[in-house]
Formats: C-alpha cells, structure tokens, sequence
C-alpha cells in the first residue's frame, strides 16, 4: 500500500519517511492509536517504502535507479509532495499483494485443528483477502473473517518462536526485513520470547508492533520501542472519504462523519446500519 493511498494522516506520513530519510528509524516501532485510523495501513505503507527499489536511496536492490528514486516518485504522485513508494517496481508489486518475501505478518489467530497451535501464517491467504476489503477493519471483524465465532484469539508461544526463526534468515530480495504485528494485545505473556529479538534485532531488521490498547501491552515491549501515536481521523477527512472512496451521498457522508469520532471503520459501519433500516 502506498502513503498516498491512507487517508490522511499526513504529518504522521511526513514523520515516517523523514525518521527514513535521516537514518532515525528505530528497529522497533509501536504505532498507537484508536481503531479506525488507519495504522495498520500506515504499517504496510512504511514497509512498503523501505523496500521499494526506486523510493529508498538505501536500497541495494540491483538495476534500482536508487539514485532518481525521489524524483521519479515525486512525478508519480504530483498531488502531493509526500514522499512514497514507486507502486510499480516488483518489489512494490508484491509489497501490495502482501506477498513480499520481507515483509512478515503476525495477528491473532484461533486455533484450525484441535491439538496443534495455530501460527498466523495459515491465514495467510484470509490476511490477504481480509486487508483488500477491510483495510481499517477492527480485530473483531477479523476474528468474524476467519469464522472465530465466539472464540478467543491469541499470538501463541508456537508464532513468537516462527518469528523468531523467520528474522534470523537472510532477507531474501530486500536490504530489510520487516516484521508487522497487529494487535499484540493478543501476545499475553508469549511476548516476553521477543524480547531479546525485539532489543537486539538481526541487522536491517524493523518490527513495527500496531496497537489500540496500551494497558493491555506488555510493559517490557512498550518501554523497547520508539512509539509513533497516530491521532484520529478528522471529521472532514472521514466526509471527504466517504465520498471518494464509497461513493457515499455528500449528504448521507457529512451526517455520518459527525458521529463517527474520527474512527472510518465506525463510519462504514453508521453506513451500512443505516442502509439496513
Ligand atoms: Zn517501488
């Protein structure tokens, strides 16, 4: 997912490449914020950067044109002055499938098979789908995709030790190795196992941890990484998208946004609730 395609967000987006740009990136991020405003799309997006061949003057990817990276992004996307992925180099192209060889994926999950515990991997392809319809849906809503019903998810003991036996591989196309975890609410004391990855990480390693509850976090991996808090939407911004994204009515969109606090997974919802009636 390219910056350019989240709503908004734009001085967090400025943030984020500039921590690039200036080599200040830590190797473990946290994103904070309330459901709704679009971190997790940020997440893809900051991965998605860092291992563009064209957009990260650091990429030793060969045949990139590293060098024209800026400029050539800068062309792509006049609308804006934000810095982006190309969205058109392979590694982009697979970045966006959520099939990038680099970029890992860990969420909570429920068990498939009495007996063995489950690893986020063997959603991979609900992950996918799930992502392509609901980009700012909710843990419950993936929990609902995935045919939980009224089971309990969980990152288990089994994903943190995948996690760590997929970060000490070399990358396989990128300089970086990125690893996003959404909701690691879901961690329980499993977490304490990264730790040790999490403080000293494999070289051109980036954890980025996306969370809604920070009470809920484990306090030992909240105090290794450098938080990024990402404020809700504007109500103008919800309105504005509404419009362009949904083809919502302007007037149904400007009625809808007033009450959806900044929160766009609430404001497809208020939507569709009120289709319903
Ligand atoms: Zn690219």
């Amino acid at each position: 997912m390219q910056f350019s395609k989240i709503i908004n967000q734009q001085e967090v987006k400025q943030q984020l490449v500039e921590l690039v740009q200036h080599n200040r990136l830590s190797h473990a991020l946290l994103f904070l914020s309330k459901e709704g405003s679009g971190a997790l799309s940020l997440a893809f997006a900051l991965s998605q950067y860092i291992t563009c061949e064209r957009a990260n003057p650091n990429s030793q990817t060969p045949n990139s044109n590293s060098l024209f990276g800026s400029e050539l992004t800068t062309h792509d996307s006049q609308l804006t002055t934000q810095p982006d992925s190309c969205g058109i180099c392979p590694s982009c192209l697979k970045a966006i499938q959520l099939m990038h060889p680099d970029i890992h994926f860990s969420y909570p999950v429920v068990t498939k098979k009495a007996g063995s515990p489950p690893l986020s991997v063997d959603y991979i392809s609900e992950w996918r789908e799930f992502i392509k319809l609901h980009p700012y849906g909710n843990v419950y809503d993936w929990l609902q995709f995935i045919g939980a019903e009224n089971k309990q998810g969980n990152i288990t003991a089994n994903e943190c030790n995948d996690i760590i036996r997929k970060l000490s591989l070399k990358s396989f196309e990128s300089e970086y190795k990125v690893l996003i975890m959404w909701m690691p609410e879901y961690l329980g004391a499993e977490g304490n196992k990264l730790l040790k990855l999490i403080e000293e990480p494999p070289p051109n390693t980036l954890f980025i941890l996306v969370a809604e509850n920070e009470p809920l976090l484990l306090p030992t991996i909240v105090s290794r990484c450098q938080m990024i808090k990402i404020p809700a939407l504007e109500t103008s911004d919800i309105e504005k998208a509404l419009i362009e994204r949904n083809n919502t009515d302007p007037v149904k969109a400007r009625q809808v946004a007033a009450t959806a606090e900044g929160n766009y997974r609430e404001a497809l919802q208020l939507l569709q609730h009120a289709e319903e009636d």
